[in-house]
């Protein structure tokens, strides 16, 4: 397979950790010129944008739920490197604790709008703009879930909804820049054992793996990756999805959930 991403340049949230730093490695591997992963992970994503190397990737802090921050990470692409093709708005956070209806902390619902919701809104707005502005038939690529699509666990209530609201995001912009010839679509994830998941179910990577495995419709292959999902982020960022608008792209095995989804 050539080089996908020959002379691109790409903004990947949420790039320091699991889905978005494989994407800024496979990148940078099929030939984008400039890749810039942006987290609030500054240590993490350093070494992350070092060990792709300093003439393709950079590291820029960003705290994706301040518009302003974001405003400013899309500028200081500009200026560094010209242009932007390619937006993945992808940090995002899980919930905290068990957020079921009936002890649902709206507090805590809040935070995680402020990241899954208003941080991938403020990235596709932004991304658009400069496209537009410069002329540029960009990919603009959202991170959604497989709970978007199937529904999911009762008490990870506030997380599903975020979802289902970055989809929306989605099907609306894509209507919204496509008369700009700029593509908007998202990636859904089944599980994937990243540190988000290991974290919210308090589970190690092994047992991560373990307690999905189950629900995978494909069996007798390795369990689902953070590189299987940047495979199919590289092809909706690439001339390879060039009619491909709109879509919600389920990377996640035949994921169907099942019983345990119970309390
Ligand atoms: P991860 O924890 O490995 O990566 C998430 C990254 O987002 C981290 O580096 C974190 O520092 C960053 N981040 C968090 N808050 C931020 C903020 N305010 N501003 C900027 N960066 C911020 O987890 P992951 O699994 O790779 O998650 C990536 C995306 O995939 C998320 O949107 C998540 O909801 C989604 N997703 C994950 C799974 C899964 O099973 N892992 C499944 C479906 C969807």
């Amino acid at each position: 397979m050539g080089k996908r991403l020959e002379n691109k340049v790409a903004i990947i949230t949420g790039g320091a950790s699991g889905i978005g730093e494989e994407t800024a490695r496979l990148f940078a591997e099929h030939g984008a010129r400039g890749v810039v992963i942006a987290d609030i992970q500054e240590q993490k994503g350093q070494k992350v944008a070092e060990s792709i190397g300093s003439q393709r990737c950079i590291f820029i802090k960003c705290d994706v739920s301040d518009e302003e921050q974001v405003k400013s990470l899309v500028e200081s692409t500009i200026k560094i490197y010209g242009q932007l093709d390619i937006m993945f708005s992808n940090a995002g956070i899980a919930s905290a604790g068990k957020q079921d209806i009936l002890d649902l902390d709206l507090n805590a619902c809040e935070k995680l709008f402020s990241i899954n919701v208003h941080g991938t809104i403020a990235c596709v707005k932004h991304a658009g703009r400069v496209m537009v502005e410069n002329g540029t038939k960009g990919s603009i690529i959202c991170t959604t879930s497989v709970v978007a699509g199937v529904g999911a666990p009762p008490a990870l209530i506030d997380y599903v909804m975020s979802k289902h609201a970055v989809l929306g995001l989605v099907r609306c912009a894509s209507k919204g820049l496509g008369q700009y010839g700029i593509r908007v679509n998202s990636v859904a994830p089944g599980p994937v054992a990243t540190p988000l998941t290991c974290d919210a179910f308090g589970k190690s990577t092994e047992e991560i793996e373990k307690y999905f495995e189950p629900d995978f419709i494909l069996k007798g292959k390795e369990n689902l990756k953070a590189n299987h999902i940047a495979n199919a982020v590289l092809f909706l960022a690439s001339d390879d999805s060039v009619s491909v608008t709109g879509h919600n792209l389920s990377v996640d095995g035949g994921y169907v959930p099942f019983i345990k989804w119970l309390p």
